[in-house]
C-alpha cells in the first residue's frame, strides 16, 4: 500500500471562461484526514468531482496508489478503492437502511447483482453491509425506510453506503451540512474513526470541526491552493488569515 493513497497533480477544470480549479496538486495519505476549506465558489466541490471521476479535468492527473486513474469512470474508481459519499439525492427514499446499503455495496461490486435473492453469493455483501450499518451506528434503524430517518441519520446512511464499498480512500463533501450540534458531534466522531486504515478528504465549512479533525489542511480560493500544511501552520499563515479566516 502506498503512503500516498490519492494524488492530484496539476489538476485544472475550466467551465467556459471560468477556471474553477486551477493547477491544484494535493496528496491524501493513508491514516490521515485531509481537510479542504475555502470560501463558496473556491472550487472545493469541483475538486471532489474531479477526484471521484464525476468530472474530467481540462488538464492534470489523478493517481490512486500511484496508478493513473484520470480517465476512469466513477464506478471503475469505486471498484479500485475510491469511495465518495453522495448526498441525499442518491438515497432510495422508500427503501430501508439495509436495502440502501446493500444496493450501494452491490452497485460498486464487479459481481452480478443479486438484490433480493438471498443466495449464498450474497454473504460477502451481507457482512460488509451489516458491518457498515454497525459502524455508523444505525443498526437499530436497519429496517426503517430512508425517508423516515432524521437528517443526521440520512447522512450516517450515506457514509454507510460508502463504507459498504470497502474503500481505501473516502471523499466527503460537507458531511456536517444542515446538522445540529449533537448530530454533528456524532458524525465528527465517526469520521475521526474512519482514518485508521484509510485516507480521507473532507470538505467542510465548520472550522471547529475542521481544526479538530484535520491532520492536514488545504485552503482554496478562486480555484487555487493558497496554503497547505498542518492545521497549526495554516492557522497562522498570514495570507490565509487575511483572505479567509477574517483575521
Ligand atoms: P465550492 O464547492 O468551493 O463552493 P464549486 O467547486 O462548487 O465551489 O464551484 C467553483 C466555481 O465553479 C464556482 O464559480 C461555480 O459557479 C463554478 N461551477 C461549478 N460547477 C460548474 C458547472 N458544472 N458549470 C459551470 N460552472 C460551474
Ligand atoms: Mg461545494
Amino acid at each position: 500500500m502506498h503512503d500516498i493513497a490519492l494524488r492530484a497533480a496539476g489538476l485544472q477544470k475550466r467551465f467556459g471562461g471560468l477556471l474553477a480549479v486551477s493547477d491544484v496538486s494535493i496528496d491524501i495519505r493513508v491514516g490521515e484526514i485531509h481537510a479542504v476549506i475555502g470560501p463558496n465558489g473556491a472550487g472545493k466541490s469541483t475538486l471532489i468531482n474531479l477526484l471521484a471521476g464525476e468530472l474530467l479535468p481540462t488538464s492534470g492527473e489523478v493517481l490512486l496508489n500511484g496508478a493513473d486513474i484520470t480517465s476512469l469512470s466513477p464506478d471503475r474508481r469505486a471498484r479500485a478503492g475510491l469511495g465518495r459519499a453522495y448526498q441525499k439525492t442518491t438515497l432510495f427514499a422508500q427503501f430501508s437502511v439495509h436495502e440502501n446499503v446493500r444496493l450501494a455495496a452491490q452497485a460498486r461490486s464487479t459481481a452480478p447483482l443479486r438484490m433480493f435473492g438471498g443466495t449464498r453469493c450474497d454473504r460477502p455483501y451481507l457482512q460488509l453491509v451489516t458491518d457498515a450499518i454497525d459502524r455508523v451506528g444505525l443498526s437499530a434503524r436497519s429496517q426503517i425506510v430512508a425517508d423516515k430517518l432524521s437528517h443526521g441519520e440520512q447522512r450516517q446512511l450515506e457514509i454507510a453506503m460508502v463504507l459498504a464499498t470497502n474503500p481505501q480512500v473516502i471523499l466527503l463533501d460537507e458531511p456536517l451540512a444542515g446538522m445540529g450540534p449533537s448530530e454533528a458531534r456524532g458524525i465528527i466522531g465517526l469520521i475521526a474513526s474512519l482514518k485508521a486504515d484509510r485516507a480521507l478528504l473532507v470538505v467542510e465549512h465548520d472550522m471547529d470541526a475542521v481544526f479538530e479533525l484535520a491532520d492536514r489542511l488545504t485552503v482554496m480560493q478562486d480555484g487555487r491552493v493558497v496554503a497547505t500544511g498542518s492545521p497549526q501552520d495554516v492557522r497562522v499563515d498570514p495570507g490565509v488569515r487575511a483572505a479567509y479566516l477574517g483575521a
